[in-house]
Protein backbone atom coordinates (compact mmCIF):
# COMPACT_ATOMS: atom_id res chain seq x y z
CA UNK A 1 0.00 0.00 0.00
CA UNK A 2 1.22 3.70 -0.54
CA UNK A 3 1.69 5.98 2.22
CA UNK A 4 -0.64 8.91 1.89
CA UNK A 5 0.95 12.24 0.72
CA UNK A 6 -0.07 15.44 1.17
CA UNK A 7 1.17 19.01 -1.01
CA UNK A 8 1.33 21.69 1.03
CA UNK A 9 1.17 25.06 -0.61
CA UNK A 10 2.33 28.42 0.85
CA UNK A 11 1.62 30.64 -1.92
CA UNK A 12 3.36 34.53 -1.74
CA UNK A 13 2.89 37.55 -3.24
CA UNK A 14 5.37 36.96 -5.99
CA UNK A 15 6.73 33.29 -4.50
CA UNK A 16 5.32 30.19 -4.42
CA UNK A 17 6.32 27.67 -1.93
CA UNK A 18 5.58 23.68 -1.51
CA UNK A 19 6.32 20.51 -0.43
CA UNK A 20 4.78 16.86 -1.33
CA UNK A 21 5.27 14.87 2.07
CA UNK A 22 3.83 12.07 3.87
CA UNK A 23 1.64 13.28 7.26
CA UNK A 24 2.41 10.02 9.21
CA UNK A 25 6.06 9.54 8.72
CA UNK A 26 7.01 13.38 7.99
CA UNK A 27 8.92 12.16 5.12
CA UNK A 28 9.28 14.79 2.75
CA UNK A 29 9.12 13.56 -1.10
CA UNK A 30 10.21 16.70 -2.40
CA UNK A 31 10.03 20.55 -2.07
CA UNK A 32 11.01 23.94 -3.29
CA UNK A 33 10.24 27.47 -3.99
CA UNK A 34 9.46 29.31 -7.33
CA UNK A 35 10.22 32.92 -7.38
CA UNK A 36 10.14 36.32 -8.71
CA UNK A 37 6.47 35.35 -10.06
CA UNK A 38 5.01 37.80 -12.08
CA UNK A 39 7.98 40.12 -11.77
CA UNK A 40 9.32 42.04 -14.87
CA UNK A 41 11.76 39.56 -17.46
CA UNK A 42 10.44 36.77 -15.76
CA UNK A 43 9.56 33.66 -17.32
CA UNK A 44 6.70 32.77 -14.65
CA UNK A 45 4.03 34.86 -15.52
CA UNK A 46 1.85 34.16 -12.60
CA UNK A 47 0.69 31.61 -9.76
CA UNK A 48 -0.91 29.19 -12.17
CA UNK A 49 3.17 29.02 -14.65
CA UNK A 50 4.70 28.73 -11.14
CA UNK A 51 2.55 26.02 -10.51
CA UNK A 52 3.31 24.28 -13.20
CA UNK A 53 6.43 24.93 -13.07
CA UNK A 54 6.27 22.61 -9.60
CA UNK A 55 5.00 20.01 -11.33
CA UNK A 56 7.55 19.82 -14.15
CA UNK A 57 10.25 19.35 -11.25
CA UNK A 58 7.92 16.78 -9.93
CA UNK A 59 7.74 14.62 -12.86
CA UNK A 60 11.65 15.32 -13.33
CA UNK A 61 12.17 13.73 -9.43
CA UNK A 62 9.73 10.88 -11.25
CA UNK A 63 6.68 12.13 -8.97
CA UNK A 64 3.64 11.33 -10.72
CA UNK A 65 1.17 13.10 -8.74
CA UNK A 66 -2.16 11.03 -9.92
CA UNK A 67 -0.69 7.92 -8.64
CA UNK A 68 1.71 9.07 -5.42
CA UNK A 69 -0.92 8.47 -3.02
CA UNK A 70 -2.20 12.11 -2.73
CA UNK A 71 -5.06 12.07 -0.60
CA UNK A 72 -4.82 16.63 0.18
CA UNK A 73 -3.14 19.46 -0.69
CA UNK A 74 -3.24 22.10 2.36
CA UNK A 75 -2.90 25.90 1.92
CA UNK A 76 -1.67 27.84 4.69
CA UNK A 77 -3.63 31.20 4.49
CA UNK A 78 -2.16 33.92 6.74
CA UNK A 79 -5.08 36.04 7.96
CA UNK A 80 -8.28 33.85 8.96
CA UNK A 81 -9.98 36.26 10.91
CA UNK A 82 -12.74 35.37 13.62
CA UNK A 83 -14.13 33.51 10.93
CA UNK A 84 -11.47 30.81 10.71
CA UNK A 85 -10.01 28.91 13.72
CA UNK A 86 -9.57 25.26 12.86
CA UNK A 87 -8.66 23.74 9.20
CA UNK A 88 -11.26 23.93 6.84
CA UNK A 89 -12.04 22.18 3.63
CA UNK A 90 -12.05 25.11 1.10
CA UNK A 91 -14.78 25.64 -0.88
CA UNK A 92 -16.86 28.67 -2.81
CA UNK A 93 -18.05 29.80 0.36
CA UNK A 94 -14.73 29.77 2.50
CA UNK A 95 -12.67 31.71 -0.61
CA UNK A 96 -15.34 34.01 -0.83
CA UNK A 97 -14.92 34.94 2.95
CA UNK A 98 -10.77 35.12 2.84
CA UNK A 99 -11.22 37.55 -0.03
CA UNK A 100 -13.23 39.68 2.58
CA UNK A 101 -10.60 38.99 4.94
CA UNK A 102 -8.30 40.76 2.34
CA UNK A 103 -8.10 44.26 3.81
CA UNK A 104 -6.97 42.71 7.03
CA UNK A 105 -4.04 41.13 5.27
CA UNK A 106 -3.70 42.65 1.92
CA UNK A 107 0.13 41.46 1.54
CA UNK A 108 -1.04 37.95 2.19
CA UNK A 109 -4.63 36.60 1.66
CA UNK A 110 -4.67 37.85 -2.15
CA UNK A 111 -1.75 35.31 -3.28
CA UNK A 112 -3.02 32.86 -0.96
CA UNK A 113 -6.51 32.91 -3.07
CA UNK A 114 -5.04 32.88 -6.19
CA UNK A 115 -2.97 29.88 -5.44
CA UNK A 116 -6.00 28.32 -4.16
CA UNK A 117 -7.81 29.00 -6.74
CA UNK A 118 -5.36 27.73 -9.24
CA UNK A 119 -3.85 24.44 -7.06
CA UNK A 120 -8.04 23.81 -7.19
CA UNK A 121 -8.39 23.70 -10.72
CA UNK A 122 -5.06 21.75 -11.43
CA UNK A 123 -5.67 19.39 -9.36
CA UNK A 124 -9.82 19.15 -8.92
CA UNK A 125 -10.25 15.53 -7.69
CA UNK A 126 -8.90 15.88 -3.89
CA UNK A 127 -10.08 17.82 -1.46
CA UNK A 128 -8.05 21.10 -0.61
CA UNK A 129 -7.82 22.68 2.80
CA UNK A 130 -6.56 25.77 4.22
CA UNK A 131 -4.85 26.30 7.14
CA UNK A 132 -4.90 29.28 8.81
CA UNK A 133 -1.61 31.07 10.60
CA UNK A 134 -4.04 33.02 13.29
CA UNK A 135 -5.93 30.12 14.12
CA UNK A 136 -4.29 28.79 17.31
CA UNK A 137 -4.39 32.61 18.98
CA UNK A 138 -8.21 32.44 18.08
CA UNK A 139 -8.66 31.86 21.95
CA UNK A 140 -6.64 34.58 23.18
CA UNK A 141 -7.65 35.99 26.41
CA UNK A 142 -9.57 39.29 25.91
CA UNK A 143 -7.08 40.90 28.18
CA UNK A 144 -4.36 40.06 25.57
CA UNK A 145 -6.39 40.31 22.33
CA UNK A 146 -8.02 43.94 22.84
CA UNK A 147 -6.43 46.73 21.96
CA UNK A 148 -7.07 49.51 24.26
CA UNK A 149 -8.82 52.01 21.64
CA UNK A 150 -12.04 52.97 21.12
CA UNK A 151 -14.59 50.44 21.47
CA UNK A 152 -16.93 50.96 19.01
CA UNK A 153 -14.56 51.53 16.25
CA UNK A 154 -12.60 48.16 16.98
CA UNK A 155 -15.65 46.27 16.65
CA UNK A 156 -16.64 48.00 13.96
CA UNK A 157 -13.79 47.12 11.84
CA UNK A 158 -12.54 44.03 13.60
CA UNK A 159 -9.86 45.45 15.07
CA UNK A 160 -8.29 42.76 17.47
CA UNK A 161 -4.89 41.25 17.93
CA UNK A 162 -4.85 37.82 16.11
CA UNK A 163 -2.16 36.82 16.22
CA UNK A 164 0.37 35.11 13.37
CA UNK A 165 2.56 31.75 12.99
CA UNK A 166 0.05 29.91 14.78
CA UNK A 167 0.94 26.76 12.90
CA UNK A 168 4.86 26.94 13.75
CA UNK A 169 3.81 28.12 18.25
CA UNK A 170 1.48 25.29 18.48
CA UNK A 171 3.82 22.65 16.52
CA UNK A 172 6.70 24.16 18.82
CA UNK A 173 4.73 23.79 22.10
CA UNK A 174 4.08 20.29 21.59
CA UNK A 175 7.35 18.91 20.10
CA UNK A 176 8.88 20.54 23.45
CA UNK A 177 6.77 19.08 25.27
CA UNK A 178 6.95 15.62 23.56
CA UNK A 179 10.45 16.43 23.76
CA UNK A 180 10.65 16.45 27.33
CA UNK A 181 7.99 13.34 27.78
CA UNK A 182 6.08 15.57 29.79
CA UNK A 183 1.83 16.39 29.22
CA UNK A 184 1.77 19.47 27.18
CA UNK A 185 -0.83 20.75 30.14
CA UNK A 186 2.08 20.68 32.79
CA UNK A 187 3.72 23.40 31.16
CA UNK A 188 4.40 26.93 30.91
CA UNK A 189 5.81 27.75 27.77
CA UNK A 190 7.51 30.89 25.73
CA UNK A 191 8.24 30.25 22.30
CA UNK A 192 10.52 32.05 20.74
CA UNK A 193 10.10 32.09 16.00
CA UNK A 194 12.73 34.12 15.04
CA UNK A 195 12.82 33.91 11.21
CA UNK A 196 12.60 36.74 8.40
CA UNK A 197 9.40 37.37 10.60
CA UNK A 198 9.86 37.01 14.08
CA UNK A 199 7.10 36.26 16.71
CA UNK A 200 6.79 35.33 20.58
CA UNK A 201 4.33 33.27 22.49
CA UNK A 202 3.47 32.71 26.02
CA UNK A 203 1.21 28.99 26.66
CA UNK A 204 -0.18 28.51 29.64
CA UNK A 205 -1.11 24.21 30.18
CA UNK A 206 -1.49 24.44 25.67
CA UNK A 207 -3.15 27.20 25.28
CA UNK A 208 -1.77 30.72 24.06
CA UNK A 209 -1.67 33.35 26.52
CA UNK A 210 -0.20 36.40 24.75
CA UNK A 211 1.51 36.43 21.56
CA UNK A 212 3.40 39.41 19.90
CA UNK A 213 2.16 39.92 16.45
CA UNK A 214 -1.49 41.63 16.68
CA UNK A 215 -3.55 43.15 13.92
CA UNK A 216 -1.08 42.33 10.97
CA UNK A 217 2.26 40.88 11.25
CA UNK A 218 3.96 43.73 11.82
CA UNK A 219 3.50 44.11 15.23
CA UNK A 220 5.98 42.83 18.15
CA UNK A 221 9.39 42.19 17.72
CA UNK A 222 12.13 43.38 15.13
CA UNK A 223 11.83 41.58 11.99
CA UNK A 224 14.21 41.36 8.89
CA UNK A 225 12.29 44.42 7.15
CA UNK A 226 9.10 44.89 9.61
CA UNK A 227 9.83 47.35 12.12
CA UNK A 228 7.56 45.50 15.27
CA UNK A 229 6.44 47.87 17.64
CA UNK A 230 6.71 51.90 17.30
CA UNK A 231 4.46 54.60 18.69
CA UNK A 232 1.48 54.88 16.39
CA UNK A 233 1.71 58.86 16.83
CA UNK A 234 5.09 57.72 13.89
CA UNK A 235 2.64 56.98 11.59
CA UNK A 236 0.43 60.36 11.65
CA UNK A 237 3.75 62.14 12.30
CA UNK A 238 5.11 60.73 8.27
CA UNK A 239 1.88 61.66 7.13
CA UNK A 240 1.52 65.12 8.34
CA UNK A 241 4.94 66.40 8.17
CA UNK A 242 6.83 64.46 5.63
CA UNK A 243 3.69 64.01 2.80
CA UNK A 244 4.68 60.53 2.90
CA UNK A 245 1.51 58.71 1.65
CA UNK A 246 -0.01 55.46 3.69
CA UNK A 247 0.86 53.10 1.38
CA UNK A 248 4.42 54.67 1.37
CA UNK A 249 4.41 54.66 5.00
CA UNK A 250 3.21 50.91 5.21
CA UNK A 251 5.40 49.69 2.46
CA UNK A 252 8.33 51.36 4.95
CA UNK A 253 6.95 49.55 7.92
CA UNK A 254 6.84 45.99 5.57
CA UNK A 255 9.58 45.89 3.47
CA UNK A 256 12.34 48.46 4.27
CA UNK A 257 12.35 48.56 8.32
CA UNK A 258 13.63 46.28 10.91
CA UNK A 259 17.26 44.91 10.71
CA UNK A 260 17.19 45.82 7.04
CA UNK A 261 15.83 49.27 7.74
CA UNK A 262 18.95 50.26 10.28
CA UNK A 263 21.60 48.26 8.66
CA UNK A 264 20.85 47.78 5.01
CA UNK A 265 20.98 44.13 5.41
CA UNK A 266 17.92 41.44 6.72
CA UNK A 267 20.00 38.24 6.78
CA UNK A 268 22.00 37.46 10.13
CA UNK A 269 24.40 35.48 8.16
CA UNK A 270 25.52 38.45 6.35
CA UNK A 271 24.80 40.79 9.39
CA UNK A 272 27.08 39.41 11.27
CA UNK A 273 30.20 39.12 8.83
CA UNK A 274 29.44 42.87 8.25
CA UNK A 275 29.17 43.09 12.40
CA UNK A 276 32.95 41.71 12.33
CA UNK A 277 34.23 43.89 10.09
CA UNK A 278 33.04 46.53 12.29
CA UNK A 279 29.89 47.70 11.26
CA UNK A 280 28.39 50.19 13.08
CA UNK A 281 24.84 49.98 12.20
CA UNK A 282 25.36 46.19 11.50
CA UNK A 283 26.03 46.42 15.47
CA UNK A 284 23.26 48.64 16.34
CA UNK A 285 20.48 46.68 14.29
CA UNK A 286 21.87 43.45 16.28
CA UNK A 287 21.37 45.40 19.54
CA UNK A 288 17.82 46.79 18.59
CA UNK A 289 17.06 43.43 17.74
CA UNK A 290 17.99 42.00 21.13
CA UNK A 291 17.07 43.85 22.97
CA UNK A 292 13.09 44.10 21.95
CA UNK A 293 13.42 40.38 22.14
CA UNK A 294 14.74 40.53 25.90
CA UNK A 295 11.89 43.15 26.61
CA UNK A 296 9.52 40.70 25.13
CA UNK A 297 11.21 37.35 27.25
CA UNK A 298 10.55 39.68 29.95
CA UNK A 299 7.06 40.41 29.73
CA UNK A 300 6.02 36.76 28.80
CA UNK A 301 8.02 35.73 32.06
CA UNK A 302 6.21 38.09 34.05
CA UNK A 303 2.19 37.27 32.26
CA UNK A 304 2.98 33.52 32.74
CA UNK A 305 4.26 33.95 36.58
CA UNK A 306 5.98 30.47 36.39
CA UNK A 307 7.80 29.60 32.97
CA UNK A 308 9.27 25.94 32.69
CA UNK A 309 10.44 25.93 29.04
CA UNK A 310 11.64 28.33 26.57
CA UNK A 311 11.96 27.49 23.56
CA UNK A 312 14.01 28.80 19.85
CA UNK A 313 12.58 28.12 16.66
CA UNK A 314 13.03 29.18 12.70
CA UNK A 315 16.33 30.27 10.90
CA UNK A 316 17.96 32.55 13.49
CA UNK A 317 16.65 30.76 16.61
CA UNK A 318 17.54 26.84 15.43
CA UNK A 319 20.89 28.59 14.24
CA UNK A 320 21.90 31.84 15.49
CA UNK A 321 23.88 30.08 19.00
CA UNK A 322 25.03 34.38 19.85
CA UNK A 323 21.52 35.38 19.35
CA UNK A 324 20.44 32.71 21.63
CA UNK A 325 23.16 33.29 23.94
CA UNK A 326 22.38 37.75 23.87
CA UNK A 327 18.50 36.86 24.07
CA UNK A 328 19.33 35.20 27.74
CA UNK A 329 22.34 37.03 29.07
CA UNK A 330 22.39 37.27 32.39
CA UNK A 331 18.82 35.82 32.96
CA UNK A 332 19.97 33.72 35.75
CA UNK A 333 18.01 35.95 38.74
CA UNK A 334 14.96 35.21 36.24
CA UNK A 335 16.11 31.46 36.56
CA UNK A 336 17.02 31.01 33.35
CA UNK A 337 20.92 30.01 32.40
CA UNK A 338 22.55 28.89 29.07
CA UNK A 339 25.14 25.87 28.73
CA UNK A 340 27.36 27.35 26.69
CA UNK A 341 28.46 23.87 25.07
CA UNK A 342 25.43 22.63 24.68
CA UNK A 343 24.00 26.20 22.95
CA UNK A 344 27.15 25.91 20.25
CA UNK A 345 27.31 22.40 20.12
CA UNK A 346 26.76 22.18 16.07
CA UNK A 347 23.25 19.89 15.98
CA UNK A 348 19.87 20.11 13.88
CA UNK A 349 17.59 18.26 15.47
CA UNK A 350 15.57 18.89 18.72
CA UNK A 351 17.81 19.67 22.17
CA UNK A 352 18.19 21.39 25.11
CA UNK A 353 20.54 24.20 25.85
CA UNK A 354 20.41 25.03 29.42
CA UNK A 355 22.77 24.26 32.21
CA UNK A 356 21.49 21.71 34.36
CA UNK A 357 20.13 24.05 37.38
CA UNK A 358 18.32 26.50 35.09
CA UNK A 359 15.25 26.64 36.45
CA UNK A 360 13.44 27.17 32.78
CA UNK A 361 14.57 24.74 30.38
CA UNK A 362 15.81 26.53 27.30
CA UNK A 363 15.06 24.41 24.06
CA UNK A 364 15.93 24.32 20.20
CA UNK A 365 13.40 22.77 18.40
CA UNK A 366 13.27 22.98 14.20
CA UNK A 367 9.98 23.77 13.50
CA UNK A 368 7.77 22.30 10.27
CA UNK A 369 5.49 24.26 9.24
CA UNK A 370 4.70 22.66 6.07
CA UNK A 371 4.32 19.02 8.18
CA UNK A 372 1.87 20.51 11.03
CA UNK A 373 -0.42 21.87 7.69
CA UNK A 374 0.18 18.52 6.49
CA UNK A 375 -1.09 16.46 9.43
CA UNK A 376 -3.78 19.26 10.03
CA UNK A 377 -5.09 18.64 6.31
CA UNK A 378 -5.75 14.60 7.39
CA UNK A 379 -7.96 15.75 10.31
CA UNK A 380 -9.98 18.08 8.53
CA UNK A 381 -10.54 15.47 5.62
CA UNK A 382 -10.94 12.92 8.19
CA UNK A 383 -13.69 15.28 9.80
CA UNK A 384 -15.37 16.29 6.86
CA UNK A 385 -15.99 12.32 6.03
CA UNK A 386 -17.52 11.95 9.01
P1 LIG B 1 11.19 32.59 6.99
O1 LIG B 1 10.56 33.46 8.02
O2 LIG B 1 11.27 33.21 5.64
O3 LIG B 1 10.68 31.16 6.98
P2 LIG B 1 13.59 31.45 8.16
O4 LIG B 1 12.88 30.84 9.32
O5 LIG B 1 14.16 30.54 7.14
O6 LIG B 1 12.72 32.54 7.44
O7 LIG B 1 14.76 32.39 8.74
C1 LIG B 1 15.56 33.16 7.92
C2 LIG B 1 16.62 33.84 8.77
O8 LIG B 1 17.39 32.84 9.42
C3 LIG B 1 17.60 34.71 7.99
O9 LIG B 1 17.81 35.94 8.67
C4 LIG B 1 18.86 33.89 8.02
O10 LIG B 1 20.00 34.70 7.99
C5 LIG B 1 18.75 33.20 9.34
N1 LIG B 1 19.64 32.04 9.37
C6 LIG B 1 19.54 30.91 8.66
N2 LIG B 1 20.59 30.10 8.90
C7 LIG B 1 21.39 30.75 9.79
C8 LIG B 1 22.62 30.46 10.43
N3 LIG B 1 23.26 29.32 10.22
N4 LIG B 1 23.13 31.37 11.30
C9 LIG B 1 22.48 32.53 11.52
N5 LIG B 1 21.32 32.87 10.93
C10 LIG B 1 20.77 32.00 10.09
Amino acid sequence: MTESVVLVINSGSSSLKYRLLEPDSGKSRIDGIVEQIGERSSPVADHEAALHLAFDRFAQAGIDLDNCGLVAVGHRVVHGGKTFYRPTVIDEALIAKVKELAPLAPLHNPPAVQGIEVARRLLPDVPHVAVFDTAFFHDLPAAAATYAIDREVAEKWRIRRYGFHGTSHQYVSEQAAAFLGKPLDSLNQIVLHLGNGSSASAIAAGRPVETSMGLTPMEGLVMGTRSGDIDPGIISYLYRSAQMSVEDIESMLNHRSGVLGIAGEQDFRRLREMIESGDHTAQLAYDVFIHRLRKYIGAYLAVLGRTDVLTFTAGIGENAAQVRRDALAGMAGLGIELDEHRNTAAATEARRISADNSTVTVLVIPTNEELAIARDCVQAIGQGDG
